[in-house]
């Protein structure tokens, strides 16, 4: 496969258009066959449900190259369960779970020259999504959908070197108990903007979001789940049923149990703890994990025993583990890694 002639190392995290989509529309009830199409653009009425109720979902996941040159994408299944999940709680059609891998598998293998070769550090990200599309006003689930999936190479995440993040808790919430954090939706990215403009603002590289019932536990970042790692070499994970389940974080589990031979524990972290802790991290596609080197509190500063510098031990082998399965340099779990043939 002849690889376009990109500068994989620069072109960073924003839009490039590639080749082909993958379009399914909705109605009556059902989905049509779904098709590859040329066309970026997508024409909605005026009155559509997605621009007047947000009613919109979405996922993410990568195509890399591997070590021995094939192309491969990682546990899409896990993400066709999350978006089915996540429809339900929107009042959307489900797109059938096994139609999106294979639409998955579509779409990267008709944009395979823009998968960046292996070694480049960059990977073809794999966005994909749905949305209400005949009009609504009066407030009720929309009865059209579109589903697509775009595909655009993004480069290295830890680019020019790894540079441990620096949190500040946030007074805004991002999820309610009983609402809508546990799902993969529009909404809560629409939502935490002004938060996140805001942290920046100040300095800092993420917000921290704390329970918004009591305030006083650990919940998740914007777009990414907490990892941490205790003095005594345990790995464990806030547990609340309002943060959105990783697929990175709950697979960087298994490999912390099954491949390093650690404790795990999925539990409710305390603020009150965060200065116990020897490293953390935050879990994501983008990233797999970026270390946090401090947290602010109002002012109070928790510097976490990792520094400011690298990745602490734990999450330097998490993390190159891990990358080592996607790569395929190391072997995976039964049914992590896809070939795209
Ligand atoms: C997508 C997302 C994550 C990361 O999930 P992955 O499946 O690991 O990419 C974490 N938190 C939020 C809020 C997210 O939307």
């Amino acid at each position: 496969m002849e690889k376009k002639n990109l500068d994989w190392a620069n072109i960073g995290f924003g839009y490039v258009q590639t080749e082909k989509r993958y379009v399914s529309n909705y109605k009556d009830g059902a989905w049509d066959e779904g098709v590859l199409t040329e066309d970026a653009n997508v024409v909605l009425n005026e009155c559509a449900g997605v621009l007047q109720y947000a009613q919109t979902c979405f996922e993410g996941l990568k195509a890399y190259t591997t070590v021995d040159g094939r192309t491969v994408t990682f546990r899409p299944d896990m993400n066709a369960q999350r978006m089915f999940d996540t429809a339900k709680r929107l009042e959307m059609p489900t797109f059938p779970k096994e139609r999106f891998v294979d639409a998955v598998k579509q779409v990267i293998k008709a944009n395979e020259s823009y998968v960046p070769p292996f070694g480049s550090g960059a990977s073809l990200y794999l966005r994909p999504y749905m949305f209400g599309t005949n009009p609504v006003i009066g407030v009720k689930p929309a009865t059209e959908y579109q589903f697509r999936i775009f595909t655009t190479p993004v480069g290295p995440y830890f680019k020019g070197g790894v540079k441990p993040l620096t949190l500040c808790i946030s007074d805004f919430d991002r999820a309610a108990p009983n609402g809508t954090g546990h799902i993969k939706a529009g909404l809560n990215y629409a939502m935490s903007l002004h938060a996140i403009v805001s942290a920046h603002n100040a300095g800092y590289d993420e917000n921290m979001y704390l329970d918004a019932a009591t305030r006083t536990k650990v919940e998740e970042t914007g777009g990414a789940n907490f990892l941490f790692v205790t003095k005594d070499n345990k790995v464990v994970t806030p547990k609340s049923s309002s943060i959105l389940p990783s697929i990175t974080r709950r697979s960087l589990m298994v490999v912390a149990k099954e491949y390093l031979g650690l404790e795990v524990e999925e539990r409710e972290i305390f603020k009150e703890e965060l200065s116990d802790f020897a490293e953390c991290g935050l879990c994501g596609t983008a990233a797999v994990i970026s270390p946090v080197g401090k947290i602010v509190d109002h002012g109070k500063e928790i510097c976490l025993p990792s520094g400011m510098t690298e990745m602490g031990p734990i999450t330097k082998k998490l993390y190159e583990t891990l990358t080592g399965i996607q790569m395929g340099k190391i072997e995976a779990p039964e049914g992590w890694i896809v070939e795209i043939k």
